[in-house]
Parts: structure tokens; sequence; C-alpha cells
């Protein structure tokens, strides 16, 4: 979708905090860690080409989910490091090498998949995942992860990495945690040839769980300033948001008594009131479920009061603003302020997924560039 720049609805991103975050968490944990920034799904929807040029020399490597996300990084003049962490088909390993890439194995399967297909694994770079309770991708124990490494070598790649992945990182109780740590520890000890680069922690578990840390870390959800852990753990220290969202009153309009506003005319005003439309819906990401929470109007929480439209929500007012008053959806406004982890707990899900439902419709300014 093209951006709608001729609207007034736009994301700040703030890149001075993420490369900040980065250093305050850099600060925190050993200094010989390599860092990788994870900057998949768009950089959290921050943009991934901006956030990473902008942070490629504070960080060592970058990591996305798949090949696309990649290639977009390296055709943009990225020249770090740029670690895959899903599994690639079999036959874009020759895209992967070609420029540099380097690819998560995630089972026996999957080499045995290439074998067959001819595909000529020399001089590609890996990293082996380990399943060490996520369940998600993985080997699944130190008998798979010997085989796998053994044939990987054998077929010229090189084993750069070996990591794994916690589910449960971000909450109160460790006991998950401490069994997947345990899990693989035991596994590394196992092996009969250890890759350079270990890695297990993403953002919670960089923050909290200094133990998981090997020599390598992969940073998420923390370099954009939000808790990994919503409000369930309190912060170490102080992070940043980067991302800010910010509209307009496209309307304001008085309305009487009994006046429904919206489909459905789920919303009938009480007594004469004012009513402001904001040029932000559902299909920027704006979900319909947020029908009920507030944005931020010179200063003050307004309402979303009818239903979320595709385009268009409406807010009450408490006096007449006039058109084009600065509306904020993420961010602060005089003394108060809104966080994706607010909007997030409105809906009963967690901050990731309000930043990556940020269309691309919605225009992206970056502040200092
Ligand atoms: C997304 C992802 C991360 C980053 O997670 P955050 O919680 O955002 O820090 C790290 N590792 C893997 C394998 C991931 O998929």
């Amino acid at each position: 979708m093209i951006p709608s720049v001729h609207r007034p609805t736009r994301a700040i991103i703030n890149l001075q905090a993420i490369a900040d975050n980065v250093r305050t968490i850099q600060q925190h944990i050993p200094r010989d860690t390599k860092t990788y920034a994870v900057v998949k799904a768009d950089a959290y929807g921050h943009g991934a080409v901006k956030t990473a040029h902008f942070i490629s020399r504070s960080v060592d490597a970058f990591a996305v989910s798949n090949l696309d996300e990649a290639l977009e990084l390296r055709q943009s003049g990225i020249s770090n490091d740029i670690l895959i962490l899903g599994p690639i088909a079999p036959e874009d390993v020759d895209l992967a090498k070609e420029s540099a890439l380097t690819v998560t194995v995630s089972s026996q399967n999957w080499l045995e998949l290439a074998r067959s297909q001819g595909v000529d694994m020399q001089g590609l770079t890996v990293h082996v995942k380990v399943d060490s309770g996520m369940g998600r991708i993985g080997v699944r124990s130190a008998e798979e992860a010997n085989t796998l490494l053994a044939e990987l070598q054998k077929s010229g790649s090189r084993v750069e990495g070996i990591f794994t992945h916690f589910a449960t990182a971000d909450e109160a109780d460790d006991s998950k945690l401490q069994q997947q740590l345990a899990f693989f520890k035991n596994l590394l000890e196992r092996l009969d040839n250890r890759p350079n680069l270990i890695h297990a922690s993403n953002s919670a578990a960089s923050l909290w769980h200094g133990e998981t840390i090997f020599n390598a870390v992969r940073l998420g959800i923390a370099i954009y300033g939000l808790n990994p852990s919503g409000t369930a753990l309190p912060l170490p220290y102080p992070l940043k948001p980067a991302l800010s969202l910010e509209s307009a009153l496209i309307q304001v309009k008085k309305v009487e008594k009994g006046a429904d506003i919206g489909y459905g005319a789920s919303y009938t005003a009480s007594a004469e009131q004012y009513i402001g439309t904001v040029p932000i819906g559902y299909a920027d990401g704006w979900t319909r479920d947020l029908q009920g929470f507030s944005l931020l109007v010179d200063g003050l929480e307004c309402e979303i009061v009818g239903r979320i439209s595709m385009d268009q929500l409406t807010i009450r007012l408490s006096e007449p603003y006039p058109l084009g008053t600065k509306v904020t959806l993420i961010g602060s406004d005089g003394d108060k302020e809104i966080s994706a982890t607010d909007v997030a707990h409105k809906r009963d899900t967690i901050s990731y997924e309000i930043l990556c439902l940020l269309s691309s419709r919605i225009p992206r300014l970056y502040l200092g560039l």
C-alpha cells in the first residue's frame, strides 16, 4: 500500500532514540558481546532500511525473519553480517550466498532436502538452531545437533554459530527459562565441535537474565524502547520509545443529545457534545477493538466513541477545537503519555503487535534526517 502523505496521519520515528537504546543495553551486558539488532518486520514498523543504516556502526550485525528482508537490507547497502532467523528454501541457497547472508539451519530434514535438490552448500555461512523448549524450529537433541554440524561441515558450509530462543524470558516466573537454559548448556557440552558464536538472549533475556548471554545477543523490542514484558516486570534501566503516532482533527461538530455516531449506531450522544473526526482507521492498523480507548488532544484524553471505520474514527471533545488540531495516538502531549504498551493493554495483546500492525498507509517521518 502506498503511504498516504497528503493526510495528517503519520508515524514519527526517533532514530537517535533507537541508537541510544542500543548503547544503553550494551553498557549493561559484557563488553565483548556481539550485538544483533533484530530488524525483522520492517524493524517492528520503524522502517528496516532507515533503522539499519542509522545504527549500522553501533551494532555488529542484523537479524531478520526471512530472505526478502535480508535482501532488502543488503541491496540498500548494509554491509554488516545479516542473520536470517527462519529457515530459507533450499533452492534459495545460491541467493543467500551471492548476498553473503547467514542462514539458519534448523533440522536434518532441511539438509537432506537441500542435498536431494543438488544444492551446493559450499561457502554458505550457517547458524544451527536448537529447540530447547520453544517448540517452533530447531534440533531437539545433542545427537541431532552433532550429526547436523558434522554434515554441514562436510558439505563445505561455514558453521559460524549455534543458537536457541526462550519462550518465557518476559515473565516473572523464570522456571521454564532456566529449564531451557540448562537444556541448551547441556547440549553445548555434548557437542564434538562448538561453533564460535553462541546466542540465546532476546531483549527480555538480555535485560533480566544476564546468565543467558553467551557471546551474542539478539535485541528486538528493547531497541525500539519498549518493555518486552509489557508491565509484568519493571525495566532494569530506562529505554526511550522511538515511535509516536500523530494525526489531526479533520472535522469538528456539535451534535445534539440522541445523535448516533458511526457504523452500527453503537454510540449515542447522551447530551449535546462536540465530536471530532480523525483520519485513521483499521486499514492503518488502528483496530476496531480500540473503541473506548483514548487519544490525546491538547494534552487531554479524549475517548474514541462509535465504531472505528476503515479510514476514520470519532472522538468526544470537551470543546470545539479548530480543524488541524494535533491528535496524539501514541506518544506524549503535555504531561500525558500513551505508550504502545497502553494500546496493547486495551487490546489484550503485546506492544509488538501494535507496532507491527501500523500499516504501510501511514507515512514514516524520521526525526533528524
Ligand atoms: C524476534 C526474535 C528476536 C527478538 O525478540 P525481542 O523480544 O523483540 O527482543 C530474537 N530472536 C528470535 C529468534 C526472534 O525470532
